[in-house]
């Protein structure tokens, strides 16, 4: 049959508008089921086809294509296919998804891919049928069926259209699904804010917020602080699962003697919990200790291992021994180290706040430390997952402390943090990293170089001033040096910090957010800051492989990263299987002991020549 110029114009605008009306239901869509329904019934405004369904194709033995929505006279029809995209039972949607491109069955009469359609007395009036593959990335995930009654549908322009309503359709599949994950992830980190995830107990969060409502409640209670004897040794030996295990155990047994509310006992520590008993002062407060010491008494048995997981309490009263939840729980683990050597429990009692006395020790130290070259800088490599080479390093301080040996930076950035001793800290830091890239650059390792800067760091007046110095001074090309901002340093003030981190920017510093995932804050909102990577919390990658929260996490956060076009750095990878796993999501980079730990500055550059990630082509090569 010849067709006129008038009808093929009236039929590309049929096809034309039927494709507008496919965009309206794409962007109206909430959820993948409505999206797709309301799809096949845009797709049949037009009256045009007699059937539109949709269906996946199942990875059963049977490779059944699964129907998921269809509109028009479909309703027996579509259920009573039972198609396959087996090659031995050949369909008009079975070829589309097989093959990948669109497949027609044009004369009912003969075509021999729809003989089951001819034997059905229900579609004698269909003229044609087409099916579209539909991708989400590069899989073909299904495909879009179309009948028509008209024997001559389906001609190249409304088939150019209708691929692409089903390349929109896959795009709209992958993006609600993208969004499901996006949202449970939220979710998820939302519930870690307040939750330890591998027992599920409130958090240390969760007990800060119950105390100060406890507070104002201006009523006595007792914080008695738990400590979980044998934990290390029990996870060291029996793994972590089983340490994590115990504390479930010891907080099923305390559960009877801790009262109504449910956030009294969280899990502030490895093994420390936390019981906020309300209305109590010491007595009954130690009568409750005593009880737990009994209750936790006598072994516990784990598959077949006895254990045993005594405990040492400390207690600390509202408001006598403190009115700051943190002062609390930490004067009650002050009174735990005494109940311990005492075999049970411990009230605090304020002559023994050693604790107290050896930090304020220590930051006396740490003033004199710079001064006394007591501070070292370390370098831990970075890898590049796909090409499996190093991509940079990050600056990591050290301080050998002349009488207690190495303090870990963990205790004294967070006293400086505290003390207002930061600021000379970061400045020796940024001093030492500037200088040491220059030594690379001069050896030809051309790798970038992060600083951790924290929060206070960035509210610093001279910190731009200063940065723009050194980097005339050592003469640093723009991505020598990053710098790595925790999530919860950009959310403080975050108006006045995005200047400052607009002029870094501008400087050449790459800035990167360091701990994703521990500040609850949503990278949506990040998008805004001028950052160009994320650092997945290592608290995340480390459980990745058998924690399914954490896993989610770690995956939507690399897919959330990629949608922003920011570069993915997963932390603390450990071993092989790890970053396979990293590697399969799409993770950019990866750093941790399995890459490398970290070196005093000095070893480096022979490490990074010397090991498999730097090579001769990397590293330590001269400049000719
Ligand atoms: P961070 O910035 O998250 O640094 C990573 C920490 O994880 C380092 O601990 C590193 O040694 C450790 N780590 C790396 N890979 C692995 C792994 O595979 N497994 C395990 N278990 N750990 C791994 P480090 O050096 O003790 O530093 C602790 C924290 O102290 C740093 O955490 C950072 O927040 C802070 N810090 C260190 N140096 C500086 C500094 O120069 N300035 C500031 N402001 N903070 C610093
Ligand atoms: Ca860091
Ligand atoms: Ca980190």
């Amino acid at each position: 049959m010849k067709i006129d110029a008038p009808e093929m114009l009236a039929r590309s605008n049929r096809v034309l508008r039927t494709l507008r009306a496919g965009h309206r239901a794409l962007l109206r869509a909430t959820g993948e089921r409505q999206m797709l329904q309301s799809m096949c019934e845009a797709l049949l405004e037009e009256r045009r086809y007699a059937v539109v369904w949709i269906g996946y194709a199942e990875r059963d033995d049977a490779r059944s294509i699964r129907p998921v929505a269809h509109a028009g006279d479909a309703e027996h029809l579509v259920a009573r296919l039972a198609l396959s995209w087996d090659a031995a039972r050949p369909s008009v949607s079975g070829e589309a998804i097989r093959t990948g491109a669109p497949s027609f069955g044009r004369r009912l009469s003969s075509d021999p891919l729809l003989a089951r359609w001819r034997d059905d007395p229900a579609h004698r009036g269909f003229g044609a049928v087409s099916a579209l593959p539909l991708r989400v990335g590069a899989e073909v995930i299904g495909c879009l069926t179309l009948v028509a009654y008209d024997a001559d549908a389906f001609d190249p322009t409304e088939v150019a259209l209708l691929e692409e309503l089903a390349d929109d359709i896959g795009y709209g599949i992958a993006h609600v699904r993208m969004q499901a994950r996006h949202a449970e992830a939220e979710r998820t980190i939302e519930r870690m804010a307040f939750r330890d995830p591998l027992t599920d107990l409130p958090n240390r969060a969760s007990m800060r917020l119950a105390l100060a409502k406890a507070r104002e409640r201006s009523r006595p209670f007792a914080v008695l602080s738990i400590h979980v004897a044998h934990f290390d040794e029990i996870s060291d030996a029996l793994g972590r699962d089983m340490g994590d295990r115990l504390l479930v155990e010891v907080a099923r047994r305390i559960g009877p003697l801790a009262g109504a509310a449910d956030d009294a006992l969280a899990r502030v520590g490895d093994d420390e919990l936390v019981l906020l008993l309300t209305d109590v002062d010491a007595e009954p407060a130690c009568d409750v200790a005593r009880r737990i010491v009994e209750a936790l008494f006598g072994p516990m048995d784990f598959a077949g291992t006895k254990i045993d997981a005594r405990s040492a309490i400390g207690i600390a009263l509202y408001p006598g021994h403190g009115e700051d939840p943190e002062e609390l729980m930490r004067r009650a683990k002050v009174a735990m180290h005494r109940g311990s050597t005492r075999g049970g429990y411990a009230l605090y009692s304020g002559l023994h706040d050693d604790e107290r006395r050896r930090q304020l020790a220590l930051i006396g130290d740490l003033r004199r430390a710079i001064d006394a070259d007591e501070l070292l800088l370390y370098c831990q490599p970075k890898a590049d997952v796909a090409t499996r080479r190093l991509c940079g390093a990050e600056a990591l301080m050290r301080w050998r402390h002349p009488r207690q040996g190495m303090v870990s930076p963990t205790l004294f950035v967070g006293l400086a943090e505290h003390a207002g001793l930061i600021t000379p800290l970061t400045h020796w830091v940024l001093e030492a990293a500037f200088r040491e890239r220059h030594r690379w650059h001069r050896a030809g390792l051309e790798q970038p170089l992060a600083v951790n800067v924290s929060a206070r760091d960035l509210h610093d007046p001279h910190l731009v001033e200063r940065v723009r110095g050194l980097m005339a001074t050592w003469g640093t090309q723009p991505g020598w040096i990053e710098f790595e901002l925790t999530e919860s340093s950009l959310m403080e003030e975050p108006e006045s910090v995005i200047g400052t981190l607009v002029r870094l920017r501008d400087l050449g510093i790459e800035l990167m957010v360091d701990d994703y995932g521990t500040g609850y804050s949503s990278l949506r909102y990040l998008q805004q800051m001028p950052v160009s990577g994320i650092k997945i919390d290592q608290s995340f990658v480390r459980r990745m492989l058998s924690d399914a929260d954490s896993a989610a996490i770690v995956r939507s956060t690399i897919e959330l990263c990629h949608a922003l076009e920011l570069r993915a750095t997963a932390e603390g990878v450990e071993n092989e299987s790890t970053w396979r796993a990293l590697a399969e999501l799409g993770c950019d980079a990866v750093q941790g002991f399995y890459v490398g730990r970290p070196l005093p500055v000095g070893e480096f550059e022979a490490w990074a020549s010397a090991s498999r990630w730097g090579g001769a082509e990397n590293a330590g090569k001269a400049r000719p």
